[in-house]
């Protein structure tokens, strides 16, 4: 006998990529930035008053909301603030979700969204991220309908118009996953205005790179935001993170000088890894999804952990010949490449 809902019984749970305590790796499996946040925020951090510690924190953090809508041009009513963007999903599966009410999204994506259904114990639909796949989530037309652009582990970028067609055909939401929009041509944030049933995931673990800060939030119409806080905790993000994330979204110089060098790193990278006799295609994001044509992903994958240089491999239907690898600092890709060339002489 079990003390568990029966759901939770059946399901195992988010596996995490593996995080090494040593500092003394060559860390790429979980897209962190290499580089360090703004130096705004290590001040923000500092000079946060000891008394917005002793009180709770702004319940909806307008500090943040306000310097969001000044970085982005939008309006703060149109932000909800999430304990990362992770929080953001777990809410919207909660409104949105049943029993009878399905989520549906593209595979392979980000392996997150089926374990948030089995919690919330709704069904999923899964369309295969094949020709016509847009048209297939349309015909599914479930309640709550994830993509995520650009996607998670395939790197590519559906066209923002494309997105806005697929809303317009649903009954229900669509979320779009923005996690790694920092890296990539374009964004939906124009598609808010013009559709009710909108609603943009933003994290500010990879561009920004505070992903041990844990600060996310939604972008849709105030309506749709107003309906959503009535699900979130009560203080689901805290005085320090309010103060270290508004710094840091208000820093764009900042943000756009970083990204840049990771654009510049992704292209070395694509083209020594294409070099090695990988297929990589170009990537939308801060990582790679790569092929090898001689040998297999998960022996590359273990030779490399052997000399400390972690990336991804993912035991999954379409991905079990591919490594995702983040984009490191030159240093730790070169330190990479060498590896690999070691691996497959
Ligand atoms: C990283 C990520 C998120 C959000 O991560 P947080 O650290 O919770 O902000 C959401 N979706 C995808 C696809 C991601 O990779």
């Amino acid at each position: 006998m079990s003390y568990f809902r029966k759901n939770i019984d059946k399901m195992s749970g988010y596996t995490p990529g593996f995080q090494p305590k040593s500092a003394d790796v060559v860390k790429l499996n979980t897209n962190e930035n290499p580089y360090p946040p703004s130096p705004k925020v290590a001040e923000a951090i500092r000079n946060l008053p000891e008394e917005n510690l002793r009180r709770y924190p702004e319940v909806f953090g307008d500090s943040f909301r306000k310097a969001a809508s000044d970085a982005l041009g939008i309006r703060s009513e149109n932000i909800i603030c999430t304990n990362g963007g992770d929080d953001l999903l777990t809410i919207c599966t909660r409104a949105f979700c049943d029993e009878n009410r399905p989520m549906a999204y593209p595979d392979p994506t980000y392996s997150l969204y089926p374990i948030l259904a089995q919690i919330q114990n709704c069904p999923v639909v899964e369309v295969a991220r094949h020709d016509d796949w847009l048209d297939k989530l349309a015909k599914v037309n479930a309640p709550f309908t994830i993509v995520c652009n650009p996607n998670a582990p395939t790197t590519d970028f559906v066209a923002v118009d494309e997105l806005g067609a697929l809303s317009e055909k649903l009954d229900g939401i669509l979320l779009i996953d923005e996690a790694y929009v920092d890296y990539s041509e374009d964004h939906a944030i124009r598609l808010i205005e013009k559709y009710d049933n909108v609603i943009i995931l933003r994290s500010m673990s990879k561009g920004y790179s505070l992903a041990g800060l844990r600060f996310g939030f939604g972008i849709a119409c105030p309506e749709l935001i107003n309906g959503l806080v009535k699900l979130k905790d009560s203080y689901n993000v805290d005085a320090v993170s309010i103060a270290a994330a508004a710094a840091a979204i208000s820093d764009q110089e900042y943000l756009k000088m970083q990204v840049g060098k990771i654009k510049t790193e992704r292209s070395r990278l694509t083209e020594s890894l294409r070099k090695l006799g990988f297929e990589v295609p170009d990537s939308q994001t801060n990582f790679l999804l790569t092929k090898s044509p001689q040998k297999d992903a998960k022996e590359i994958y273990t030779q490399l952990a052997e000399r400390n240089i972690f990336v991804r491999y993912f035991a999954l239907p379409g991905l079990e010949d591919k490594m995702r690898i983040t984009v490191g600092t030159p240093e730790q890709d070169d330190k990479l490449l060498s590896a690999l060339e070691e691996i497959l002489a």
